[in-house]
């Protein structure tokens, strides 16, 4: 009995994360509403018939319900999402509340009060209905600010799906975010990478699929055929697919460091390895050669200035102390704007260094012709 009940358990741990793939797959589907969308169910059925999970971003209170209510599925719709809820192959986040822009987004730089209202308002509204208990946080646009997260670990929630470029700077809050954005690339980039320690968090929209002209939003559209498709190829293969609380619960770390080493990846050209993949903070190998690259990079930035201060017949002295000083002021001024080094201020770093100290070179070559005559 006890070996029966022993091997039942390990039949049962085996199936949360079914198969022998190391790497991990998350589906995301945004912009999911309590509204009678036939689409949402033809969507849902499909990840129900290979029963790979799928975890929905919910508008609570989605504006563009007409007529109101926020609630208007079917009693069908209502029961087969509550079926797919109990058996684990939906999993609800909230995304926002309304979904429209507050200042620069939903959340991001609104006041610590107006951002709990609308997420303990949001949360209430879908636990109550859905009847779950939210835990994770999915914010419109993927934009939120160090509020957000304060508000976020305050209400109970364990963990935010947002992109690479958010803030960090909660240690409570797990960060998970969408990697990749396109059904078509996944069976290649899951088959290069199965057996490396890497999460693939894949957020999908109704226009990754509609002919609705929505060019701007993706490059690539997809089909349900298409999706069906790769979720069939992803059953076959034992590929680990899993929603974000079980991404938690499987011990794996989604803490600050990771998240902060990833939101770099974009940077270095040797990240180039791990486009598209959450890897983990202990990457040595990977830290090591993006540290290298970036010291290559800025070695030979100095060197070409260098090059140019000389051209421009300025004295070696003032050459070192005219680069030192400009490079001194923009990682002042950048750190001021960006609190941090993220991909966008190492741009500013490079972008704009290069064009200031060239102007000011200039400026000081017209100077001296000024003296000269
Ligand atoms: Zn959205």
């Amino acid at each position: 009995m006890r070996i029966f009940l022993f091997i039942l358990l390990l039949f049962a741990g085996n199936n949360l994360f079914a198969g022998d793939s190391k790497i991990k797959v998350v589906f995301r589907y945004d912009d999911f509403t309590l509204q009678n969308v036939p689409f949402q169910d033809s969507l849902l059925s499909i990840f129900d018939s290979n029963s790979i999970p799928v975890s929905i971003a919910v508008i609570p209170y989605d504006k563009t319900a007409d007529p109101k209510p926020y609630n208007s599925m079917t009693q069908q719709q209502m029961a087969y999402l509550q079926e797919l809820i109990h058996k684990n192959i939906v999993e609800v986040a909230q995304h926002g509340f309304n979904h429209t822009k507050n200042s620069k987004s939903e959340f991001k730089d609104v006041k610590e009060e107006k951002q709990y209202a609308l997420i303990e308002k949001g949360k209430k509204y879908l636990d109550s209905v859905l009847n779950v208990n939210i835990t994770t946080f999915i914010p419109p646009w993927n934009q939120y600010d160090s509020t957000t997260l304060e508000v976020l670990a305050k209400l109970g929630f364990k963990g935010i799906s947002a992109d690479l470029y958010g803030v960090a700077t909660s240690n409570t809050i797990h960060y998970m975010p969408c990697t990749d954005k396109y059904v078509h690339d996944i069976k290649d980039l899951v088959s290069k990478n199965r057996d490396r320690d890497v999460t693939l968090i894949v957020m999908l929209h109704d226009f990754n699929f509609k002919g609705d002209g929505n060019e701007y939003y993706i490059k690539r559209k997809s089909t349900l055929i298409e999706l069906k498709e790769v979720l069939k190829w992803l059953k076959e293969n034992n590929i680990q697919c899993c929603t974000f609380s079980q991404l938690i619960s499987s011990g794996e770390d989604f803490g600050k460091e990771r998240y902060l080493v990833n939101s770099k990846l974009f940077d270095g050209v040797i990240s180039h390895r791990f486009f598209n993949f959450y890897v983990p903070v202990d990457y040595e190998k990977y830290k090591s050669w993006d540290k290298a690259f970036w010291a290559g990079y800025y070695f030979v930035a100095l060197l070409l200035l260098w090059v140019v201060a000389k051209l421009m017949k300025i004295k070696p002295q003032r050459r070192i102390a005219l680069i030192f000083w400009i490079s001194c002021t923009v990682v002042l001024a950048a750190f001021f704007i960006y609190g941090r080094f993220t991909h966008k201020l190492l741009f500013v770093i490079n972008g704009f260094g290069v064009l200031w100290l060239f102007a000011s070179l200039l400026l000081m070559k017209s100077k001296k012709m000024e003296a000269a005559h």
